[in-house]
């Protein structure tokens, strides 16, 4: 069995990030630093700022849903298999785009 032990590591830093990211954007999202403010410019700017942060929140649960997929493949051993042609993808790949989920062949 290949060892994945690296890639898991660094994934799991990631995770971490991730997680902190995803926190702090919903804690600006819910507004818990006080009432929207009254001006309407500033209103205006503040909904451009939800946008900018919901689009950034939902590319942070997409990564954490992603990293976890990796994680959970791993953890089960069916992580680093072609799902086309069923050829081990080689760790080089996996190391540089650890979401691959087929080998470079048959991706490209
Ligand atoms: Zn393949």
């Amino acid at each position: 069995m290949a060892d994945y032990a690296e890639i898991k590591l660094a994934l799991e830093e990631r995770l971490a990030v991730v997680r902190t990211r995803i926190q702090a954007l919903s804690h600006d999202l819910r507004r818990a630093d006080g009432p929207i403010s009254a001006d309407f410019e500033e209103q205006a700017t503040a909904v451009e700022n939800d946008e900018v942060l919901g689009a950034l929140d939902v590319a942070s649960r997409r990564d954490y849903l992603e990293i976890t997929a990796v994680l959970n493949r791993i953890a089960a051993g069916t992580y680093g298999f072609c799902e086309r042609c069923g050829e081990r993808i080689p760790v080089a790949r996996l190391r540089a785009m650890p979401s691959a989920r087929q080998c470079v062949a048959c991706a490209a």
